[in-house]
């Protein structure tokens, strides 16, 4: 049987094909949603999902999130003593997934088809496999997020189709335009914002209560954990005002209250900034794949912030339709994948013609502009456009800007703003240049970029025929054959917390999340609490157990309706 995997920034799910339909896999907690997250344990021992997320406040030396954001790069992550990469951290909770699927099936699981998003490059593709490998995952099949969540609403059963996909996560907006096309699926453009998804909202909300006199004197309001508390309760009132017409984000410590109410239009007044900023990678993937929004057959919400009321109305306005989401938002890609599973098993899986073939940012130089009289500096002349087919070699003429001036610095930059501030620094080439009077001397600025994420640019002065070349390698994170036989040995020796203690070790972090969060009378109660259940644990009783959770669990839940 081959599994289908959403690997998320925030989120991520395995689901199956039952012969009908996809069918989503409980983790041990029962739940379809595992938080990518994850952790080592007091006792050294690897946590996985919502027991990890409970301590990312407690303990964030040995916790990690959100580290699909350095898929393909040789960023590490210090856990406990040692550090890990992307691959790895994804490869702990592909493991956890895979098992639980195995538990689910009954039977051992060997082969998975993953979802990665449209823009990733051939080196965070590669190390998407890698991570699959180091969890014992043959990767079948990378599938792009788009198009998971297209075959999920059986889009691929039509003839030919265009629509856009629209999908918010927690920390990720991505636009996608896709075209399916004599039962080939091609990704047209794709174009988003990595640091735009609900946590931002909650941000906000967060912000919104802590200016408001309400938040008078509320305790070390600069303070790390207060800050992960007020984002906490942020989330937990920006989801209630999908249901109800307002929601109190309340505070408690020791004896004092701070609540404020806030309604659907207070936060629709908040958002309306962040509403704002989805609109121009629309518009970006349109414009880039060519197509005018009325010309698509089909507009569907992914990512579990699309629940949210205010961003299916701003799609609905922007569209002039109502957006497909019959089915939730935050499921359809791993449904999808799913779905290619299946169809890769009966030789039938959809083409795909992916999106590695283009160069998925701009590359380009630091310029200036005017005169004499009012010079701007930092400006970005883009050199190779985004979304151009690769290989690609483009050249630019450039000018000397002083009088007299014998070198010239040229500084190359990889991304979209107007300002090279915002862009990313690649590296930079010297060139000397005769002394002449500004705008005498030419250069030119050679730029090729080649499938594999090789960037060659090169500066040639005509005048006196000087050249100066300079090779960035962008893919500098894919491991060697060797290098992950290595890790994976070292992975396998990690000892996994035990499954069937997940539902006790999630409650007792959570108790220790309160008892960080609260003072006074609360703090002892919930010291109180977390000593009787650490007794009924030791008594080894599992009906007991049973019990003592049912109750913990409904004392702790009023216990948060109130903090
Ligand atoms: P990702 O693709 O980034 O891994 P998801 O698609 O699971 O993540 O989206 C996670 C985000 O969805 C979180 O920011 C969460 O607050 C938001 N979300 C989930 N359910 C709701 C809801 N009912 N209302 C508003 N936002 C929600
Ligand atoms: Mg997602």
């Amino acid at each position: 049987m081959i599994i289908g995997i959403d690997l998320g920034t925030t989120n991520s799910l395995v689901a199956v094909w039952s012969g009908e339909t996809a069918k989503l896999i409980p983790n041990a907690l029962g739940k379809v949603l595992t938080p990518s997250v994850v952790g080592l344990d007091d006792n050294g021992h690897l946590i996985v999902g919502d027991v990890a997320r409970e301590r990312l406040q407690t303990h964030p030396q040995v916790t990690a999130s959100l580290f699909k954001r350095h898929m393909g790069s040789a960023h590490e992550t210090l856990l406990g003593h040692r550090p890990y990469r992307a691959e790895e951290l994804s490869a702990l909770l592909l493991r956890s997934l895979k098992e639980d699927a195995e538990r689910y099936l009954g039977e051992p699981v060997t082969e998975a088809v993953i979802s990665v998003p449209a823009y990733f490059s051939d080196a965070q593709r590669k190390a998407t496999r890698v991570a699959g490998e180091l969890a014992g995952l043959k990767v079948e099949k990378l599938i792009n997020e788009p198009t998971a969540a297209a075959l999920a609403y059986g889009l691929h059963h039509k003839e030919e189709a265009t629509f856009l996909v629209f999908d918010l996560g927690g920390g990720t907006f991505d636009v996608s335009v896709l075209e399916l096309f004599e039962g080939v699926m091609e990704v047209r453009a794709s174009a988003g914002d990595n640091f735009l998804g609900g946590e931002d909202f909650d941000d906000l909300l967060a912000e919104h209560f802590r200016a408001s006199p309400q938040a008078q004197g509320l305790p070390n309001a600069s303070d790390g954990s207060m800050a992960q508390r007020l984002r906490r309760e942020a989330q937990r009132v920006r989801h209630a005002l999908g249901q109800q017409l307002q929601a109190t984000f309340t505070v408690r410590e020791d004896e004092r209250e701070w609540a404020l109410t806030i309604t659907q239009n207070d936060l629709a007044r908040l958002a309306q900034p962040l509403l704002e900023r989805l609109r121009a990678p629309i518009e970006r993937a349109l414009r880039d794949a060519r197509i005018k929004a009325a010309d698509l057959d089909e507009v569907l919400l992914v990512g579990g912030t699309t629940r949210m009321p205010l961003v299916r109305r701003l799609v609905a306005s922007l569209f002039g339709r109502i957006p497909a989401m019959q089915l939730n938002p935050d499921e359809v890609v791993a449904q999808g994948a799913a779905i290619q599973a299946a169809l890769k098993a009966r030789h039938a899986s959809l083409e795909e013609v992916v999106l590695t073939d283009v160069c998925p940012y701009t590359l380009g130089i630091e310029t200036t502009s005017g005169d004499d009289l009012r010079r701007d500096y930092g400006l970005y002349l883009p050199i190779i456009e985004r979304n151009s087919v690769v290989p690609v070699s483009r050249v630019q003429t450039v000018y000397t800007v002083d009088d007299g001036q014998t070198k010239v610095k040229v500084r190359i930059f990889q991304g979209e703003s107007r300002l090279v501030k915002n862009n990313i620094f690649l590296g930079e080439l010297e060139v000397p240049v005769p002394p002449r009077p500004a705008g005498e001397v030419s250069l030119e600025v050679r730029f090729t970029y080649d499938i594999n994420g090789l960037l060659e640019a090169q500066v040639h002065i005509p005048l006196t025929d000087e050249r100066r070349t300079l090779v960035i390698e962008n893919n500098p994170g894919v491991l060697s054959a060797e290098e992950i036989a290595q890790r994976l040995e070292s992975l396998a020796a990690l000892k996994v917390h035990p499954r069937d203690q997940q539902v006790n070790t999630v409650l007792m972090a959570r108790m220790e999340r309160l008892y960080q969060e609260s003072l006074g009378d609360t703090r002892q109660y919930v010291a109180d609490l977390a000593r009787q259940f650490q007794h009924e644990l030791e008594r080894q009783d599992e009906r007991a157990i049973r019990e003592a959770r049912v109750l913990l669990t409904e004392r702790l839940d009023r216990l948060e309706q109130r903090l």
